[in-house]
C-alpha cells in the first residue's frame, strides 16, 4: 500500500496500526470511524447540490471516499470521478433496459 493510501486510512481509523486491533466484526460495526464514514453520503448530499439532483445517487452516494479525499482533500465531496461514474451508471441502465430488466430507481 502507497503512503497516500496508508495516510487516508489512518484518517479513517486513527488507532487502528495492524489488521488484528479491528477485532471482531461487532467492534468493527460499532467502530467510531465505521459509524463517521456511514454518515458520508448524508456530507455528500449537504455538500453536493448535483449529487442531490442525481439519478443515481441511491447506488452511488458520490462515490468513492478515497477518491474524494485525493480529488479535493474533503471526504464529504463527491468523487472527481462522477462523469465517469455517471456514464457508467447510465450505459449499466441502458444495457439492463435492453434485455427487458427493470432499473432500480
Ligand atoms: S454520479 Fe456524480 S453526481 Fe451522481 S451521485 Fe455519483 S458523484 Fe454524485
Amino acid at each position: 500500500m502507497n503512503k497516500l493510501r496508508w495516510r487516508v486510512l489512518l484518517n479513517y481509523w486513527p488507532n487502528i496500526t495492524h489488521i488484528n486491533d479491528l477485532g471482531s466484526a461487532e467492534d468493527l460495526i460499532l467502530h467510531p470511524a465505521m459509524t463517521k464514514s456511514f454518515m458520508r453520503p448524508h456530507l455528500v448530499l449537504q455538500s453536493e447540490e448535483s449529487c442531490r439532483e442525481c439519478e443515481y445517487f441511491h447506488i452511488c452516494k458520490g462515490g468513492c471516499a478515497y477518491e474524494a479525499i485525493v480529488g479535493t482533500g474533503n471526504r464529504n465531496r463527491k468523487t472527481k470521478f462522477c462523469e465517469v461514474y455517471k456514464a457508467l451508471y447510465g450505459q449499466i441502465k441502458s444495457d439492463l433496459i435492453a434485455i427487458g430488466k427493470k432499473p432500480q430507481s
